[in-house]
């Protein structure tokens, strides 16, 4: 399960820090709510190594989308002209 965190991480990283709003952003912003959604659906009852561990990648994924993705676009989180969406 921490692959795809993984990977949505390694994606948000490449982007550049104030940016446009962009389909890139969307879908990544997209994929970690989906991951999320995923990991709060999993059954881990008795399982405290599985436990930990989804607590841990719900961290990661919480953090890269409202830490890192928000550096990636506009400060002031507003669409301009020249953004490639504008809306999400
Ligand atoms: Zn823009």
């Amino acid at each position: 399960m921490s692959d795809e965190a993984r990977e949505i991480g390694e994606e948000v990283r490449n982007l550049k820090e104030n940016g446009h709003f962009t389909k890139m952003y969307r879908t990544l912003s997209e994929r970690c709510t989906k991951v999320l959604e995923k990991l709060d659906a999993m059954d881990v009852s008795g399982r405290s190594d599985l436990r930990e561990e989804r607590r841990r990648v719900i961290n990661e994924v919480k953090n890269i989308a409202e830490k890192e993705l928000p550096t990636k676009v506009h400060r002031d989180g507003q669409f301009c002209n020249n953004c490639e969406i504008q809306r999400l």
